[in-house]
C-alpha cells in the first residue's frame, strides 16, 4: 500500500514487514523532524508490534499480549491523518513567513523550541511541598484525586465542564492525563498555582503530547460536541512540538524578536482570569514523582498570604536540598 503524505513531498510506503517507512524528496526543517521520528519510532499505531492484534486507541497495553504500545495520547498524534494535517499547516505557515520576509525569525524560533522547550506544571506550594516530602508521592490530575476521595470536586458547573472536556479529548483515559504548558523557560502559567515546576524532559517525552491551545478553548472554538471526531493537525507528539509552535505563532513573527518575546507569545496570561490565558497545552500520560522535577520557581508578582509565603520558602529550600543531595 502506498499513501501520498504531503503534497508530493513524501511518499509513505507500507512495507512488507508491516512497518511504515518514509521516502523523502525536498523536505522542510519541520518535515525532517517528523521524518526522524518516522525512522526511529513510527509503527502502525493501530496494530500491536508484538502480536499483530488490533490495539484499542484508548489503552496503553495490547489487550492480547499485554505489550506496551505507548501512551494513547501520543499514539493519537502519530496517526497518518494527524501528521499529514500538521505538516500541511506547518508548510503553509512557513510559506507565509517566507513571503512576509520572516524566514530567519521562523528558523530561529524553531531552533529555540527544539533546543530549549519543555513542560512546566504550576501547582500550589503546599502540593509541591508534599510531593517533595514523600518519594512515594505521585502527582496526579483532578479526576484521579476526586475519584479517590482525596479532594472535593469543584463546584457543580466546573466539575461537569472539566470532566466533559477531558472525556471529549481522551475518552476513558482522561483521568490519567496531567496538564502542563510548553515553555522556553522555567516559568509556566501563574493562574494555576504559586510554584512553577519544570519537568525533566527525559521523564516525560515519550508520554507527552501537545494541543495548540488550552483544551477548554479548543473544544469551544471548534464547536465540538459529544461524539464528534476531533479536528486533526492541532496536536503533536514531543519531537513535533516545534511544528505546532510555528503553526500557532507564525502570524506573530516580526523583525528583531528575542527569546523573551517568543516566551511571552508562547505563554500569555493576565494573571487574573484563566479564560484569558493562551498557551500550548501539554498532556502527560500518568503522573510523576519528585524525581521528575527539574526546577522549582515561585510565581512572581502575586500577593501571597503569610501561610503561602512560608510554604513557598520551605518548598524552595527543600527542593534545593534535594537537588544538592542527588547531584
Ligand atoms: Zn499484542
Amino acid at each position: 500500500m502506498t499513501t501520498r503524505l504531503v503534497s508530493g513531498i513524501w511518499v509513505l510506503i507500507h512495507t512488507a514487514t508491516d512497518r511504515f517507512s518514509y521516502v523523502s524528496g525536498e523536505t522542510s526543517q519541520g518535515a525532517k523532524g517528523i521524518l526522524k521520528m518516522a525512522f526511529s519510532t513510527l509503527i502502525r499505531e493501530d496494530t500491536c508490534s508484538e502480536c499483530g492484534a488490533t490495539l484499542s486507541a484508548a489503552s496503553r497495553h495490547c489487550s492480547t499480549c499485554r505489550a506496551d504500545a505507548g501512551a494513547p495520547n501520543v499514539r493519537a498524534c502519530r496517526t497518518d491523518e494527524n501528521l499529514k494535517a500538521l505538516v500541511a499547516r506547518y508548510d503553509a505557515s512557513r510559506s507565509q513567513a517566507s513571503a512576509l520576509g520572516f524566514s530567519k525569525e521562523f528558523s530561529d524560533l524553531e531552533a529555540i523550541v527544539e533546543k530549549k522547550s519543555g513542560v512546566v506544571v504550576s501547582m500550589p506550594a503546599g502540593v509541591v511541598r508534599n510531593l517533595l516530602d514523600d518519594p512515594k508521592s505521585i502527582y496526579v490530575n483532578y479526576e484521579r484525586l476526586v475519584g479517590a476521595d482525596v479532594r472535593r470536586p469543584a463546584d457543580s458547573d466546573n466539575d461537569r465542564h472539566r470532566c466533559a472536556v477531558g472525556g471529549q479529548l481522551f475518552g476513558s483515559y482522561a483521568d490519567k492525563i496531567v496538564y502542563g504548558v510548553l515553555s522556553l523557560t522555567k516559568d509556566g502559567l501563574c493562574t494555576y498555582g504559586d510554584v512553577y515546576c519544570r519537568l525533566r524532559s527525559v521523564t516525560i517525552e515519550k508520554r507527552t503530547s501537545f494541543l495548540e491551545t488550552n483544551s477548554y478553548k479548543f473544544i469551544r472554538d471548534h464547536n465540538i460536541v459529544a461524539g464528534d471526531k476531533l479536528p486533526i493537525g492541532y496536536a503533536a507528539c514531543w519531537i513535533c512540538r516545534h511544528n505546532l509552535v510555528l503553526v500557532k505563532l507564525s502570524d506573530s513573527l516580526s523583525k528583531g524578536q528575542t527569546e523573551s518575546d517568543w516566551q511571552a507569545l508562547l505563554i500569555h496570561s493576565d494573571g487574573q482570569n484563566r479564560e484569558n490565558d493562551d498557551f500550548i497545552e501539554a498532556h502527560i500520560f500518568e503522573g510523576f514523582n519528585r524525581n521528575a522535577i527539574e526546577s522549582v520557581v515561585p510565581v512572581t508578582g502575586v500577593k501571597l498570604s503569610r501561610e503561602k509565603r512560608i510554604d513557598l520558602d520551605i518548598t524552595t529550600s527543600k527542593f534545593n536540598r534535594l537537588v544538592g543531595k542527588t547531584k
